[in-house]
């Protein structure tokens, strides 16, 4: 993963135009594939003053991103503002738990879009993706179509199998009681999560396996991509504000 963190200085006569292109140039980076988050805000003491955060999937996105944003409008208007940049991991290829958890989050980006709450999940055998989903009870009319359901259902239909050992999910928030129910059920050798998920979560928040007699475990990996996986939903919940 490669991050970038700083600020962007505008000059006085350029705060208007600036704002203006800032809305197209946000909504763009977050469409590229390779783009995991994308912040720009104005600092709270200075107006001129604007913070950037930015984490892409690896060095060949963020080079892609880097290359369209400065041919854009945006990066014509800015080219000369005074910059104080950051970055970090442009030499460390994405890691395949960092891989598969980027697609659990364009999953998540959908189920989003449908306004609904921003979890998706892909299920994983072989490195070969066998079921994927994102969070959608409230359009299918559902209770149970979490995105971990909806991937573990399409995973069981593709293999023929109600069970799937040897498998990992990949899921973006920590799953909640009846989705680690449901995990258990499919014999899922490993479940991997982004952010933890306070309320809710059944793995670690309010471990629902400790005190159970089922003879089932998954081994667990928590925190891939959390920070973002954790921005996606607080982003969701402020914008319903
Ligand atoms: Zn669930």
């Amino acid at each position: 993963m490669v991050t970038l963190e700083g600020t962007i200085q505008v000059p006085q006569d350029q705060l208007e135009a600036t704002q203006a292109a800032l809305v197209a140039h946000i909504a763009l980076t977050r469409a590229e594939t390779g783009c995991l988050s994308f912040e720009v805000w104005p600092s709270a003491d200075n107006p001129l003053t604007f913070h950037v955060k930015e984490a892409f999937i690896d060095g060949e996105a963020f080079a892609h991103h880097q290359a369209r944003a400065g041919a854009s409008p945006w990066g014509q208007l800015t080219q000369g503002f005074a910059r104080q940049y950051q970055t970090s991991g442009l030499d460390q290829p994405a890691s395949p738990d960092e891989t598969f958890m980027h697609q659990a989050l364009q999953l998540a980006d959908q189920a989003g879009e449908a306004g609904e709450v921003p979890v998706g999940a892909v299920l994983v055998r072989d490195e070969q993706v066998i079921g994927q989903g994102f969070n959608q009870p409230i359009s299918k009319f559902d209770p149970t179509a979490h995105a971990e359901i909806v991937a573990l259902r399409q995973a069981a239909q593709s293999q023929s199998n109600y069970r799937l050992p040897a498998s990992t999910l990949y899921v973006t928030i920590e799953p909640c009681l009846m989705c680690v129910g449901a995990l258990v059920h499919a014999r899922v050798a490993r479940v991997v999560f982004g952010a933890l998920e306070p309320k809710a979560g059944a793995v670690l928040s309010h471990p629902c396996l400790e005190s159970h007699p089922s003879n089932h475990r998954f081994a667990l990996t928590h925190g891939v991509l959390g920070e973002i996986c954790g921005q996606r939903m607080s982003r969701f919940f402020a914008a319903k504000r």
